[in-house]
């Protein structure tokens, strides 16, 4: 066990996050890709403009002012090129993305064999989402090697852009994914702080991170209840 590198509770062996803050992150990654789709709608005129001119004064509309923050963040691009000392620090969620993907790859260790058969261990070149270098596909990604990334120090890092990043969007659109309470206590902690979170799919505890199926939840609740009747009975 080792010190989570945000928070005083104890982390998986060889991992920097505590299982309440991984599992933060693994809520963030999923909750992204919802969030920008959110995002895309701002960008969708409610009213669609009338055909023709009215008036004749050869306009017909005022074009409908859209946020720059949001253009900002579902725009393409990388890091480096949008450098602009006067902004508050919104850059594009894609760029945020694919430069994490980089950093992480950079760690990854890629086994390779040269003709003579002898084995190299190098760092990966490049950073390829299956699904596409889309938020969704590089979310993927993220997800698929957070293991990974939890044992590298800038795991306490990538916790805060991310964090930052979707505080930055739940702001914009007023969605902040709800928790449900679960009524048996967790089975690690005790506590009866289970809950299922709108768009994450296991019940995880707010409190020590733990997290179940929801098919081993609903056993861990009969069990519950049954131990409750049986000491009601006793
Ligand atoms: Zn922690
Ligand atoms: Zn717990």
């Amino acid at each position: 066990m080792t010190a989570c590198t945000i928070c005083p509770r104890t982390s998986p062996d060889g991992q920097h996050l505590c299982l309440v803050h991984s599992g933060e992150l693994r809520g963030w990654l999923t909750e992204l890709p919802a969030q920008a789709r959110l995002l895309e709608q701002f960008l969708v005129p409610s009213v669609q403009p009338s055909q023709g001119r009215i008036g004749g004064t050869g306009r017909a509309h005022s074009p409908i002012p859209v946020d720059i923050r949001v253009l900002v963040l579902l725009g393409p691009g990388r890091l480096d090129d949008t450098p602009d000392p006067d902004d508050d620090g919104t850059a594009p969620i894609l760029a945020i993305l694919d430069a994490w993907a980089g950093h992480i790859t950079y760690h990854h260790p890629s086994a390779t064999r040269d003709r003579q058969g002898v084995a190299y261990v190098r760092p990966c070149e490049q950073a390829r989402p299956r699904h596409g270098a889309t938020i969704t596909g590089w979310c993927h990604w993220l997800t698929a090697y957070l293991p990974f990334a939890l044992t590298l120090p800038l795991a306490a890092d990538l916790h805060r852009e991310l964090g930052d990043l979707v505080r930055r969007l739940r702001n914009l659109t007023h969605s902040t994914p709800s928790h449900h309470p679960r009524a048996a206590p967790c089975p690690a902690c005790d506590l009866c702080t289970l809950v299922k979170t709108d768009g994450r799919w296991h019940i995880h505890c707010l409190d020590c991170g733990h997290q179940m199926t929801p098919d081993d939840y609903d056993q861990h609740a009969a069990r519950y209840l049954a131990q409750g009747q049986a000491a009601t009975a006793a």
